[in-house]
Order: C-alpha cells, then sequence, then structure tokens
C-alpha cells in the first residue's frame, strides 16, 4: 500500500468517496486519488513525493502555473491585517476595476465564492430582470451544482453516469430546458415553444465540461441574435473559459456579447472566488440596489481577492501569454493527432485555445452525441498509464486538459515521449 492509497482509506471512513468533490475519487478511471503534498509551476507532487506534469491546473485556476511567487506574495502580505472583516476593502473594488477593464460589455461585478454561486445568483438574476422563470440550457454543459442546473449536466454528474441528480425537485428540473449544443435549431424550437416564458439561454462558450467541444463557426453569433428575438438573456458561463482563452474570456476571442458572465476559477488565483457581472442596469437589479436577492459571509474575502488580484493583473499586463499558452496547446494537439495517425488508437483530439482533450472515437466530436460516443473505458487506461509515465491528467474523459504558461517545451516534449509510449502498449 502507498501512502495514497492508506490516506484515501482513512478518507473514505469520515468522507463520502473519501473526497470533497467526486471527481477527485478517480471512479471513472478505477484506481485511488493521488493524495497531494505540493504543487509548484508546472508539477504537482504527491504525498510519496512522485512529481507529475500537471494538466488538470486545480481544474483550471492555475493558469499560471502552481504556487506563481507573485500571488503567493499577496497572500502573505494580506493575511497579516486579518482573514475576514466582513465589510468592504479596497480589494474588492479594485478587483472589479480590473475585471471591468478586461472584460468586453462589463460595468459592474459581484464577488461570490464559487462557479456553482456565480451561476446560481446570474440565473436568479436573469429571472428577476425578465420576469419570467424558464432557463434553455445545453445537455452536456455543466454549470455547477444548484438544483436548477442540474439538468442533463456535463463534467462529475455525467461521469458518475447521473446527469439529473436526485434531490432536484421536479418542479425545479422541469423550468429547465435542454437544448443540443451546437445545434441551433433545438434552441429556437424552444424558445418558440416557450415564447414569453424563456428568461435566459445559458451557456459554456467553449463546452468543456464534455471534454473540449469548440462552438460551430456561428453557434455563439446565433444564441445572441435567438435571445435578441425571443427576448431572453444570454448568459455566457465563463468559468472556464474567463481570462483563460483571452483576456476577455471568450466574448473577446469569438466577439461575441453575452448579456451576463459568470466567473470562477482563474478569477481567484486559486483562491475560492467566483463572480457574475453585467451592465450597470442589470446588476442594479441585484440587492441591495435592486429586488433580486444576493448575499454572502465570505464574499470578498480579502486573501482571495488579493490572490484574484495578482494573477489577473499579470495576465492583464502580459497578454502574450495567451499566445504562448494556445501555442503550446496547438502543438501538443498537433503531436497527440500524429501519435494517432501513427498508432490507429481511434483517438480525436480536439483543442482550441489552451484547452483540449483527447476523445477515444473515431468520429469527429462536435457535440454532445459526439463526445458520448467516446470509449470510456479506454480513457481511463489510457490515464492509468500517462500517470505512471508521470503525466498528471483529469481521471476522467468528460473534463478538459489545461495548458498553462509554466509548461515549458521540455515539459510539452516529455509530455507527448510519454503519450507516445503509452499509445504503443495501449
Ligand atoms: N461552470 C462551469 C463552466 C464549470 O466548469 C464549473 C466547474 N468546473 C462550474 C460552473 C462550477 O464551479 P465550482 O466548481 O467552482 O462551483
Amino acid at each position: 500500500m502507498d501512502t495514497s492509497e492508506r490516506m484515501f482509506a482513512e478518507a473514505c471512513a469520515v468522507m463520502p468517496g473519501g473526497v470533497n468533490s467526486p471527481v477527485r475519487a478517480y471512479r471513472a478511471v478505477g484506481m485511488t486519488p493521488r493524495f497531494i503534498r505540493s504543487a509548484k509551476g508546472a508539477y504537482i507532487t504527491d504525498v510519496d513525493g512522485v512529481e507529475y506534469i500537471d494538466y488538470v491546473g486545480s481544474w483550471g485556476p492555475m493558469i499560471l502555473g502552481h504556487s506563481h511567487p507573485d500571488v503567493l506574495q499577496a497572500v502573505a502580505d494580506t493575511m497579516k491585517d486579518g482573514l475576514s472583516f466582513g465589510a468592504p476593502t479596497g480589494r474588492e473594488t479594485e478587483l472589479a476595476k480590473l475585471v471591468c477593464s478586461m472584460v468586453p460589455g462589463i460595468e459592474m461585478v459581484r464577488m461570490v465564492n464559487s462557479g456553482t454561486e456565480a451561476v446560481m445568483s446570474a440565473v436568479r438574476l436573469a429571472r428577476g430582470a425578465t420576469g419570467r422563470d424558464k432557463i434553455i440550457k445545453f445537455e452536456g454543459c455543466y454549470h455547477g451544482h444548484s438544483d436548477s442546473m442540474l439538468v442533463k449536466a456535463g463534467s462529475g454528474a455525467l461521469t458518475a453516469g447521473r446527469p439529473d441528480s436526485a434531490g432536484v425537485p421536479a418542479a425545479i428540473a422541469s423550468g429547465t430546458l435542454t437544448a443540443q449544443y451546437n445545434n441551433l435549431d433545438s434552441v429556437e424550437a424552444l424558445l418558440r415553444a416557450n415564447d414569453g416564458e424563456v428568461a435566459a439561454v445559458i451557456v459554456e462558450p467553449v463546452a468543456a465540461n464534455m471534454g473540449v467541444v469548440p462552438p460551430a463557426p456561428g453557434f455563439l453569433e446565433g444564441l445572441r441574435r435567438l435571445c435578441d428575438q425571443y427576448g431572453a438573456l444570454l448568459i455566457f458561463d465563463e468559468v472556464i473559459t474567463g481570462f483563460r482563452l483571452a483576456r476577455g474570456g471568450a466574448q473577446e476571442y469569438f466577439g461575441v456579447r453575452a448579456d451576463l458572465v459568470t466567473f470562477g476559477k482563474i478569477i481567484g488565483g486559486g483562491m475560492p472566488v467566483g463572480a457574475f457581472a453585467g451592465s450597470k442596469k442589470l446588476m442594479e437589479q441585484v440587492a441591495p440596489t435592486g429586488p433580486v436577492y444576493q448575499a454572502g459571509t465570505l464574499s470578498g474575502n480579502p486573501v482571495a481577492m488579493a490572490a484574484g488580484l495578482a494573477q489577473l493583473t499579470i495576465l492583464n499586463e502580459h497578454p502574450e501569454i495567451y499566445m504562448q499558452i494556445e501555442n503550446s496547446a496547438i502543438w501538443l494537439a498537433t503531436q497527440l493527432r500524429a501519435l494517432e495517425e501513427q498508432y490507429h488508437k481511434g483517438c480525436t483530439v480536439n483543442q482550441i485555445g489552451s484547452l483540449l482533450s483527447v476523445f477515444f472515437t473515431d468520429r469527429p466530436v462536435t457535440d454532445f452525441a459526439g463526445a458520448k460516443s467516446s470509449d470510456t473505458e479506454r480513457y481511463a487506461a489510457y490515464f492509468r498509464a500517462m500517470l505512471k509515465q508521470g503525466i498528471y491528467l483529469a481521471p476522467a474523459q468528460f473534463e478538459a486538459m489545461f495548458v498553462g504558461a509554466a509548461h515549458t517545451k521540455d515539459d510539452l516534449m516529455n509530455t507527448v515521449l510519454a503519450a507516445s509510449r503509452v499509445m504503443q502498449e495501449l
């Protein structure tokens, strides 16, 4: 038994599945999760001292790599003054101003503590502002675990085979309509059949919780047009894409404006932060200026704000990072596709920006059906073999591979060498 196995047995006695978030339990890959001791730059080290090149990056936040000195310093400096006041601090305004300056079309921000909270609150705001109740989401997209979003959800819900969670009242689930990603007709049909009742269409502008599936040309533009036509708000859930595809996220990358945008992950620099944002007119509908209630004891926490501010400041001042990480991901995808041509393992590699996925399917993956055609057992075998080679990937097919600024050319090269050995073996 290695140390992770011992620690996992202990954890399972006091936490469901031994974890605080399901995918971490490694159930989809049939092994014991690695317990982590530390992480620095592109590397993560387990409790037995084994080091891996990390492509999870805490599921997205660590775009600059782990333990970035500026971020750690900001946290250390801030915590000396106290951990939480439950009262306003200047850092909240600073971070909100920075977010507004980086992201197109937003004038006001409300900080929360997770992506789940950001989406839950944005959806409530959309309902409050339109006076309508129904929401359209896409099958296989994941927007956190609030009741109305756990309908045909992706990520861990999909991996666990429970895209519709137990415990969500039928009355709430029935207000969430599901359309097909990259299929505008499916959206229009729902809007037409529920004319005057749909508050918002919420979408991951790049689907990244069914594995990575980029939007088809015209899809996001089409959503914008349909929302305008039917009086629904368009919500971009940028918990993954925000500050990752570009400084201004998917809105900047694709040139399409949303009415409300949700953030998580990168905005907190590794601390628990989420946010939702939009025009002044919409955001002033939120309490205390408006009737849509939303609150949080630890929201805007000074240490969390400091970490987010440090990370976003670097991204804002170094836009060349975006070209670097996209080029790294393009190079990785190209090499992985070359391995597929060489070894014919039936893989499809999707990549956009610094996000990529290897699907174990022969067909192109442009929608949820394509993603689901992937052989998850083969992904699990690939995952286990890559881990043995020192490459730390997401322990489930329906997730993304995150490339960051800390991945060097050598790291990428070693990753491809590992994949080459694994592809031969598989
Ligand atoms: N939206 C998207 C697009 C996500 O990927 C996630 C989490 N991976 C969430 C919302 C939920 O965020 P959190 O886990 O911070 O609650």
